[in-house]
């Protein structure tokens, strides 16, 4: 009986050690690309099993997985199908990381079946603990981490971490920890948020993941600005102009969303007149103006203040006019200030 015990205890534990991370995304890429290298024809089957493996079953849509395909098919099949990528930033991304793939292709596999994981997943945690300052609350649940080929990115989704892993495989480790402690930093961070002032309106949703990103930005790009962090780790010279141009305007585009926002609370303008307008700035989950701000918070000397609120958005936007004020000798206006207060709960 205590043997029978044991063996469940074993099959228990590989199981959960297991779910930390999945490949199979990464496995069906390399089924269909080692038969086009091979001349072979690719069953329905196949992209069948493609599709519905784990990363690429909740990353993509119609419209993206027909775009890895046909990359798929254009840099490792024999026949050139023409991709037209003129105004496509997701095309050209996903076409360029496949020619790096397929550049790199014998090591990415020695990669694939020697690279340790689980001692990255580990390591996250930890850099995300020393990140905090505190223990890290094991009431949290964490999300496994579900690795493909896509573009060079890495999203936090529902049910799993979305990676792409030739971004893993290009990085130096410690590039490795902080991207994934990053992520981590959104999965824990959703388990203190204030989901009713999130997830009331868009407008709310936006002004929280601005806090979300700038803050967990800190933990992959803290040494770093846009100039290097996309030449040297993402290498998107595309991506690399995109933000540069974003972080230039940041501290001009957080006045004008500030003005949005006190003439909605004022009712000047209604919601989706406020949401046509914030879109003209919010791009990217606000990742330029977050980090904008989190940057200016810590150059005035207020970073330990922001981690340890680090899930109200209302404590990140008043500790960047008061960062603002010390840098600048400018501020955010009270109206502002106190309708997200409230609007937040966050009221003394
Ligand atoms: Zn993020």
């Amino acid at each position: 009986m205590r043997n029978l015990f044991f063996l469940l205890f074993l099959i228990t534990s590989t199981f959960t050690f297991a779910q930390n991370v999945d490949l199979s995304s990464v496995d069906e890429f390399f089924k269909i690309t080692d038969k086009l290298k091979n001349g072979e024809e690719i069953s329905d089957n196949d992209w069948n099993n493609f599709e519905k493996s784990k990363a690429y079953a909740i990353f993509t849509n119609k419209y993206i997985i027909d775009i890895a395909k046909l990359s798929i098919q254009n840099v490792f099949g024999s026949c050139n199908i023409n991709i037209d990528n003129s105004n496509n930033l997701l095309k050209t991304l996903v076409l360029a990381n496949y020619e790096e793939i397929n550049y790199n292709y014998s090591s990415l596999k020695t990669f694939r079946d020697n690279y340790d994981f689980e001692s990255l997943i580990y390591n996250a945690k930890s850099r995300l603990q020393s990140f905090l300052m505190c223990e890290l609350d094991s009431s949290v649940e964490w999300k496994p981490v579900y690795f493909l080929f896509l573009n060079k990115d890495g999203q936090d989704r529902d049910s799993a971490i979305v990676i792409d892993l030739n971004l893993i495989y290009k990085m130096t480790e410690q590039q490795r920890i902080d991207f994934i402690a990053h992520e981590f930093f959104h999965v824990y961070r959703s388990h203190f948020e204030n989901h009713d002032f999130n997830y009331a309106n868009d407008i709310y949703f936006a002004l929280d993941m601005i806090a979300n990103e700038g803050i967990a930005d800190q933990i992959d790009k803290y040494n770093m600005d846009y100039e290097q962090y996309y030449s040297t780790v993402i290498g998107s010279q595309e991506l690399k102009d995109e933000f540069i141009n974003l972080y230039e305007n940041a501290e001009k585009d957080i006045e004008y969303l500030q003005d949005i926002i006190v003439q909605y609370s004022k009712n000047q303008i209604d919601k989706e007149t406020c949401i046509d307008k914030l879109i003209e700035i919010y791009k990217y989950n606000g990742h330029a103006l977050g980090f904008y701000m989190s940057n200016q918070i810590i150059m005035a000397g207020l970073k330990d203040e922001m981690i340890k609120e680090f899930y109200k958005p209302y404590e990140f936007y008043r500790l960047y006019s008061l960062a603002l004020y010390k840098n600048k000798g400018i501020s955010l206006n009270d109206d502002f200030l106190g309708f997200l207060k409230e609007a937040t709960g966050e009221l003394d």
